[in-house]
């Protein structure tokens, strides 16, 4: 385990702050810190932070804004809200602006870090679900929801796939190695909107090989499992 996780924390008031960071930071986390929305903002967009801690009532811009301003721009951390008793905080205002969890001042110490703890963890799930996969000379750019084609480091060709094989090649990738049913597949991509047969499914993967095999009737990473189904190999 190397280096600490960042935790960011925006709050305007002097005492909950220096409270908070000394705790945070005694909990062995790495603590950077705004006083203002718009720092806590600028901090938020800039800066590698794992979770943040957001007051609600800041000068500036509102928790609120703050946390929606991120999320506009992509960033995933998890982002607990600080909200006073007396303040009117509208819980799924909150939750609408894309925050995870709320805790509301005057909290204990051991409250605070167990909802930190519990946040970061689920943070580093949807870390790993966004993580972008490697495969025989392809890259699948999660975020970007592209397949690239490299030559080492250089990216050679972007390959359009559709949402469907995009979908379909994301979920063999994150089961790599495992066996697959047709029903199982199906239903893990598609649920319950899911209404063609197994044919359909079949020709997915065909299309899908026909872009990432070098022969697509010698699959190399999508592999037939007779009798059961599909598996991905990198
Ligand atoms: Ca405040």
């Amino acid at each position: 385990m190397g280096e600490k996780q960042r935790i960011l924390i925006v709050e305007d008031e002097e005492p909950i702050m220096m409270g908070l960071r000394e705790n945070l930071e005694v909990a062995g986390y790495e603590v950077l810190s705004a006083t203002t929305g718009t720092d806590g903002l600028a901090a938020g967009l800039k800066e590698h932070v794992d979770l943040m801690l957001l007051d609600l009532m800041l000068p500036g811009m509102s928790g609120y804004e703050v946390c929606r301003e991120l999320r506009d721009n992509g960033k995933q951390m998890p982002i607990i809200m600080l909200t006073a008793r007396q303040e009117d905080f509208d819980k799924l205002h909150g939750f609408e602006m894309g925050a995870d969890d709320y805790v509301t001042k005057p909290f204990s110490v051991e409250e605070l870090l167990a909802r930190v703890h519990a946040n970061l963890l689920r943070g580093e799930r949807r870390k790993d679900q966004n993580v972008n996969h490697a495969f025989g000379g392809f890259i699948l750019d999660m975020e970007a929801r592209l397949l690239k084609r490299m030559d080492g480091d250089t990216v050679v060709e972007d390959i359009t796939l559709t949402k469907t094989e995009f979908d379909l090649l994301a979920y063999f990738c994150s089961n790599e190695g495992k066996a697959l049913s047709r029903d199982q597949v199906m239903n893990d991509v598609w649920g319950m909107e899911y209404y063609g047969t197994q044919r359909s499914l079949d020709s997915f993967v065909a299309s899908l090989r026909h872009k990432i095999e070098v022969d697509s009737s010698k699959p190399l990473h999508i592999l037939t499992v007779h009798g059961v189904g599909y598996k991905f190999a990198s």
